[in-house]
């Protein structure tokens, strides 16, 4: 059996559960929250999310690229959501990475992709630029409540980068 296996069965058994009738799909809390794809981070718990709360946007490394504006500006312009917050965390998978190395390995497949890794050196940096982009986002009527968090998933800490808001 694959995991896609058990993972069909699993949810047929609990269908009562994850029924959602009537709970509208615009986010209640009215934020979308963009984070990395790391399996340590658990957003609802983190951040006192419920189900029909916020719209949850993952990538590697959560990262504002193009597809990640494309599904905020989604969020804000149809859904209603007015702010956003960035989860990016220590430890992460793109912390270090070559991207020289990745676009190689790429390229030895015969793939010349239109996106770039993303891999960074300092995170708190990294953040730094996504929070900039996404000010700079004119896709995003509402940037006045844009706010990014670092992660340590070794202590489950969670520390804001300054830029702060706006
Ligand atoms: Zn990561």
């Amino acid at each position: 059996m694959t995991h896609a296996d058990e993972m069909l069965t699993h949810a047929g058994a609990h269908a009562e559960e994850l029924a959602a009738p009537g709970l509208s799909p615009r986010p209640q809390r009215k934020v979308a929250v963009l984070a990395c794809m790391d399996t340590r981070i658990d957003l609802f718990p983190m951040l006192g999310l419920e189900r029909g709360d916020a719209h949850i946007i993952r990538n590697a490394g959560g990262l504002v690229t193009d597809d990640a504006l494309r599904s905020l500006s989604v969020s804000q312009r149809l859904l209603g959501t007015e702010e956003v917050v960035v989860v990016m965390h220590d430890g992460c998978g793109l912390h270090r990475a070559s991207e020289d190395q990745f676009t190689e390995t790429l390229a030895a497949d015969g793939v010349l992709p239109g996106w770039r890794l993303g891999a960074f050196d300092d995170v708190e940096a990294a953040l730094r630029q996504g929070l900039e982009r996404l000010r700079a986002s004119r896709e995003l009527p509402a940037r006045e409540h844009i706010r990014g968090f670092v992660f340590n998933p070794e202590n489950g800490t969670l520390r804001e980068v300054s830029g702060g808001d706006g």
